[in-house]
């Protein structure tokens, strides 16, 4: 290595049994001969070499030092250890947003002829990525039900390299079982990648459960305020500053170093974020199934959904901060307009969510999530919107559905929000 290995080392200052509470806000490098406090900012590209012979010898792996901000730079290292350390794992690489940590996982790990089994469930970029742009250079994906442990075992083939999981899922909450999933790989001598966007490291370790590699959208909770897009995959050192080291090198999906500062400042707050947005969202989530204008309420906190047991023994006993409600239809004339071939009923059901999502004040109508800020959003016409009716509703997105990605209002506030429209909608 030309430059200090991102992997996490024992840290003289830090207890060996630290808690994530601690490492999120002690775990990086040390500082430098100024002594700050804060983390320090590197925005630089480059690095300077006391004399020739030096840098040549940085470049010929000889000596360990900082070279050039694509591959590496200390800010942007002080995140990966330390995001590494709430994971629980060796290692990880810090990419340019969640989507380019797929990106380097799947172009570094896998090659022309094999295969990934995906829940059909997964963020719809991720899909298009897969299916899209690797099924172009021939690795092919099989997409299987999020929850059915069966349909995963029956996808396995002989040149399946790797099982890609998300959970809980978008916008439904489905939650899939990370052990059972750890199994079906290993018994094949495939790998398993979790996308631990919607619960973080505060919430579900999946490391824990057996899975290999976890990848994240630091764009989410990890930033935690909606400033900056990010990414990460942690997992063994020999995967991490192996294979997908070499490909981010070459191919430079990197976190700059200023992003990479917002997001490692993000992590120091992480769990408490994480604690007061799930519980916000359970009392919201509460309190929503008690409406009549509401016909159905996922999340995972609550015991009428399909996997609660299932959420709260690998979720540390949380639901997590999203959530997704559908309404009953509304009864009075439509005026709203929709695509092409929509029944009246699914029109009736768009007005009901676009009259409930209009009614809010507080709420910002957008399709992010992990932001402190409540965000609100139709998935049926915005992150589903180029699916057609019949997949959307296959995998269960009806326009009655309404997601809420809980911030860190008060839930009073929140309720009202709310009720606005829920108590003004016909049905
Ligand atoms: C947002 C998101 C991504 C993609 O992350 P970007 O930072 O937007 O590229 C991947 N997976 C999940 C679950 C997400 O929510």
């Amino acid at each position: 290595m030309a430059t200090p290995e991102n992997k996490r080392l024992p840290r003289k200052d830090l207890p060996p049994d630290a808690r994530i509470e601690t490492l999120a806000v002690r775990e990086g490098l040390p500082a430098t001969q100024w002594g700050e406090n804060s983390e320090a900012l590197f925005l630089t590209s480059s690095f300077n070499h006391p004399d020739a012979a030096t840098a040549a010898a940085r470049f010929a792996n000889e000596e360990e030092a900082f070279v050039y901000s694509r591959f590496t730079n200390p800010t942007t290292m002080m995140f990966e250890r330390r995001l590494a350390a709430l994971e629980g794992t060796e290692a990880c690489i810090a990419t340019a947003s969640g989507m380019s940590a797929i990106l380097l996982l799947v172009m570094g790990l896998l090659k022309s002829g094999d295969h990934i089994v995906c829940s059909q469930s997964v963020f719809g970029s991720t899909i298009s990525l897969l299916q899209g742009q690797f099924g172009k250079f021939g690795v092919q994906t099989t997409f299987v039900s999020q929850t059915d442990v069966q349909q995963w075992r029956d996808a396995m083939q002989p040149n399946t390299k790797l099982l890609f999981a998300e959970t809980p899922s978008n916008p439904m909450t489905e939650v899939c079982d990370i052990a059972a999933l750890a199994e079906i790989a290993h018994s094949a001598g495939a790998l398993l990648a979790v996308d631990n966007c919607f619960c973080s490291p505060a919430l579900q370790q999946p490391v824990k459960l057996g899975a290999d590699l976890i990848i994240h959208s630091g764009t989410k909770y990890l930033d935690g305020q909606g400033r900056v897009l990010a990414g990460a995959v942690c997992g063994p050192d020999a995967i991490i500053n192996g294979p997908l080291m070499a490909t981010l090198r070459g191919a430079g999906m990197t976190l700059s170093p200023f992003n990479a500062w917002v997001v490692l400042k993000g992590l120091e707050t992480l769990s408490i974020r994480m604690a007061a947005q799930s519980a916000n969202a359970l009392k919201l989530a509460q309190w929503l199934e008690l409406q009549p204008a509401i016909d159905k309420v996922y999340y995972p906190g609550l015991p009428s959904h399909p996997q609660h047991a299932l959420a709260m023994q690998q979720q540390s006993g949380s639901g997590g901060a999203v959530l997704s409600f559908t309404l009953k239809p509304s009864t009075g004339e439509i005026t709203v307009t929709g695509p092409q071939g929509l029944s009246d009923e699914a029109l009736r059901l768009r007005q009901a969510a676009f009259h409930v999502i209009d009614h809010t004040r507080l709420c910002s109508i957008t399709s992010n999530l992990g932001d402190t800020k409540t965000l609100i959003t139709h998935p049926s016409s915005t992150s589903h919107g180029r699916l057609q009716e019949v997949q959307r509703l296959a995998a269960g997105v009806t326009q009655a559905m309404v997601r809420v990605a809980v911030g860190l209002e008060h839930i009073d506030d929140l309720t009202a929000d709310l009720a606005r429209g829920l108590d003004t909608l016909s049905t």
